[in-house]
């Protein structure tokens, strides 16, 4: 089914994208691989081409694009490739972006933006810690006010980009009383005393990805490395989550219909008992349904997408979008596995590594549990 919501310009952009991944990363995925990380070199080359600041205002180096779907065909493009490529990027451009443009200070603008968008700034976003990720509410990294300072001190774990930031925006808990309002975020910068990274984690997949703990000891933060109203972090975190769960939407079904693309080419040529694999009744059918749950899942996903650019899009369609994506793309990529019989099981063969990175997509940003519980809720139940 054609997609109906791009023009001319979003279309333009995609091939730029698309030249972008042939020449930039594609020809340096293995290194990526080996490094778990892409290297300073891609995020000063993204900065260049402008990709990371598309959203920021032109006044700090963006390029001012009030239409998100620039963003996500830019998503789109990375997911294509491999799916740690839009997770590194993204946390950056969709998850990160929005905090310093719409809550920062001018002054905080004007010295984190203009770096930010040429890649000489790379952010993470850290809320999770090993007590747990679900209940955010509950996180026990601890800021105590010292004059006119915050001493921060605490761990989060699994962050991307954790290890090659160079600015955290870091949830902790400033008023014990509180709970979910006790809560505030703090832009903690790679040279302060008492910040310290983890180990780069060992994942199932998305090895491309830096995935770090962070740990903070008596961090000094000074007041102009607050975001924000003291306090107030948890509300900012939570009305950010729909922009960055529309964005998880968006990667999940770009990732899944890129392999099964390349595995109904592969169906067409691969042979058994003298016939193409997909021209038994079974793997035909199985192909059918794929495709249909694929176009499927892209028209809603889509919808929310226009949603999301009008300002229309609620936490509850989000949360739809979410979960029902990432279950396609995981059940799309797991019947994609079989197609391709041992080859499917093997990491040197794309298929292997789509569906390796892409079981976390259940997981992370809300996990499709804590997705359900919110559309349960909607429902008055
Ligand atoms: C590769 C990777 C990258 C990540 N990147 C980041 C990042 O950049 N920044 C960041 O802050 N975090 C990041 N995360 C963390 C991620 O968001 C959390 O893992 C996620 O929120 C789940 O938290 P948890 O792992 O502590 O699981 P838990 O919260 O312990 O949940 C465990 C299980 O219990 C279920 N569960 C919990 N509560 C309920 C409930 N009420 N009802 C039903 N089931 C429930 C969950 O769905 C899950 O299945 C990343 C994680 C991974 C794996």
């Amino acid at each position: 089914m054609r997609r109906t919501i791009f023009d001319e310009d979003h279309d333009a952009f995609r091939e730029s994208c698309r030249t972008f991944v042939d020449r930039t990363l594609r020809p340096h995925q293995e290194k990526h691989i080996g490094n778990h990380e892409l290297g300073r070199e891609v995020w000063l080359e993204l900065g260049k081409q402008g990709f990371l600041g598309l959203n920021v205002p032109e006044e700090y180096g963006g390029a001012g694009v009030d239409d998100l779907r620039f963003s996500l065909i830019l998503a789109e493009e990375l997911s294509r490739l491999a799916f740690a490529y839009s997770s590194c990027v993204g946390i950056h451009t969709n998850c990160v972006a929005p905090y310093l443009v719409d809550l920062c200070t001018e002054e905080q603008r004007q010295r984190w933006l203009p770096t930010f968008c040429t890649g000489e700034l790379i952010t993470a976003l850290a809320m999770t810690e090993a007590s747990g990720g679900s209940d955010l509410a509950a996180l026990k990294s601890r800021a105590v006010a010292d004059g006119e300072d915050w001493i921060l001190n605490g761990s989060k774990t699994f962050i991307t980009n954790g290890a090659c930031a160079d600015l955290v925006l870091v949830a902790a808990r400033t008023n014990p009383e509180r709970g979910a309002k006790g809560i505030t975020l703090f832009a903690v910068q790679a040279d302060m005393p008492g910040f310290e990274r983890g180990r780069k984690l060992d994942k199932v997949g998305q090895p491309e990805a830096d995935t770090s703990e962070l740990f903070f000891d008596d961090v000094r933060v000074p007041p102009g490395n607050v975001i924000g109203e003291v306090d107030h972090g948890f509300i900012y975190m939570m009305q950010r989550l729909v922009a960055e769960r529309i964005g998880s939407a968006v990667n999940n079904i770009a990732h899944a219909r890129q392999i099964l693309d390349e595995t109904l080419d592969y169906v067409k040529e691969r042979k058994a008992f003298g016939t193409p694999i997909g021209s038994f009744q079974a793997n035909k059918f199985t192909l059918a349904e794929l495709q249909t749950l694929a176009e499927v899942t892209q028209a809603y996903v889509d919808q929310c997408m226009v949603a999301a650019v009008d300002g229309t899009l609620t936490a509850v369609d989000a949360a739809k979008a979410k979960w029902w994506s990432a279950q396609a793309q995981n059940d799309i990529l797991d019947a994609c596995v079989q197609l391709w019989g041992g080859y499917g099981y093997m990491n040197e063969y794309r298929v292997a590594r789509a569906w390796a990175d892409a079981r976390v997509s259940k997981i992370w940003a809300g996990s499709n549990e804590i997705m359900k519980e919110l559309i349960g809720r909607d429902l008055g139940l």
